[in-house]
């Protein structure tokens, strides 16, 4: 008996100091800089490389019906860490992509439809910008327009997601080294002003491109300058009408931002349409979206398994559809259901692979993401 009061009291002195392990713990541990490298199996003790992937409206019910869809299998398997984020946004539990993209880019937890500002429509200076700062090559890469909600928050500080030409205006303002994504109009055919973005970035030194043009996979790059390439003149086409950029861009995208700059590089990829499908409540539109993500996925990893200095994240802001899978489903083969054609506010995995992934364990707000990658950047610079 006395034995057994022993044991209890040693599991509830290991419970308790289990629970002590908040995020402020997990700050002040950072602060030290105590990183937990991956050195026994090879990487470097800190990253050089950030890649953040988000997969829009990305659940655990999305990632389940991709894996059964696709043969039981996802490269989101092949990550080692995992952990959870709380992804609501300061006026709402249930959050929007801006202010969930918002909390990723800034750290700062902000109304739905802010763009990279606070609560109080300040702009907050975004990880892209940090990175920039540090002379580090910068990228993003969408599904959606580049001035969609998810891009916009890590290079745009604008009151409304709403507000596309000036979101896109707000590119020249930073030296993004490669961006592709939708939205040319915005930049070329504009309403508000008579501003030809497109020229403008010609004139910056930017070698631009676009879908009428040529093919991207075709399109020359020189590493001495920046490259941005258009996808569409509005929203890009759905995987199942024929997209395939995704992949394509990020493997260029990977090569061109690690020989443009040798002080490493930060780049955001979004699969933004897995959100579109959860919206129309369409399973077969969120698959094939999941799908084609997975398969970029697949692709980083390839890089950061070779390159050894890259930590790559990969999450969601927010579930969108409130979607499950049913009775009746067999592998293969789903029913599913929806509760709602909006987000809801379900706890959102996060995958992490490389130096510092360790990190990215356990449960916290979707603003420790921020964190965690600024205290990488600042440990290697
Ligand atoms: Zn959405």
């Amino acid at each position: 008996m006395k034995n057994l009061m022993y044991l209890l009291i040693c599991f509830l002195m290991i419970a308790c100091n289990n629970s002590e392990v908040s995020d402020t713990a997990h700050d002040r541990n950072e602060v030290k800089g105590t990183l937990v490298s991956y050195s026994e199996e090879g990487f470097a003790p800190i990253p050089k490389n950030i890649i953040l992937m988000i997969g829009d409206g990305m659940g655990i019910t999305q990632i389940s019906a991709g894996m059964y869809m696709n043969g039981n299998k996802l490269n989101l398997e092949r990550f080692p860490i995992i952990g959870l984020h709380k992804p609501y946004s300061s006026d709402n539990l249930i959050t929007d992509s801006a202010a969930g993209a918002t909390a990723f880019a800034c750290g700062v937890k902000t109304y739905n439809g802010a763009i990279g500002v606070n609560s109080d429509t300040m702009p907050v200076q975004s990880i892209l910008e940090i990175a920039e700062s540090k002379k580090m090559a910068t990228g993003l890469i969408s599904t959606s327009t580049i001035v969609h909600a998810t891009p916009a928050s890590f290079i745009a500080h604008q009151k409304d997601r709403k507000m596309y030409e000036e979101i896109a205006a707000d590119f020249m303002d930073t030296e993004i080294d490669f961006f592709v994504g939708g939205g040319k109009k915005y930049f070329d055919r504009r309403e508000t002003d008579d501003r030809n973005l497109y020229k403008e970035l010609e004139d910056n030194g930017y070698i631009v491109s676009d879908y009428f043009q040529n093919d991207l996979i075709k399109s020359e790059l020189s590493h001495k300058k920046n490259f941005a390439y258009f996808t569409a003149d509005n929203d890009p086409l759905m995987v199942s009408q024929g997209r395939d950029y995704l992949y394509a861009a990020t493997k260029m995208g990977m090569a061109f931002l690690r020989k443009h700059s040798q002080n490493g590089f930060f780049l955001m990829i979004e699969g933004s349409q897995i959100d579109w499908g959860g919206h129309a409540n369409d399973s077969d539109y969120i698959v094939t979206e999941m799908i084609d993500f997975d398969r970029t996925i697949g692709a980083v990893l390839d890089f950061a398994e070779r390159d050894k200095e890259t930590l790559v994240i990969v999450t969601a802001d927010h579930e969108t559809g409130g979607y499950s899978i049913i009775s009746g489903s067999r592998m293969d083969s789903l029913a599913t259901a929806f509760t709602t054609d909006y987000h809801t506010a379900d706890l959102i995995p996060v995958f992490a692979y490389g130096p510092g992934a360790r990190r990215f364990s356990g449960i916290y707000e979707n603003t420790a993401i921020f964190r965690k990658m600024k205290q990488a950047i600042n440990n290697h610079h």
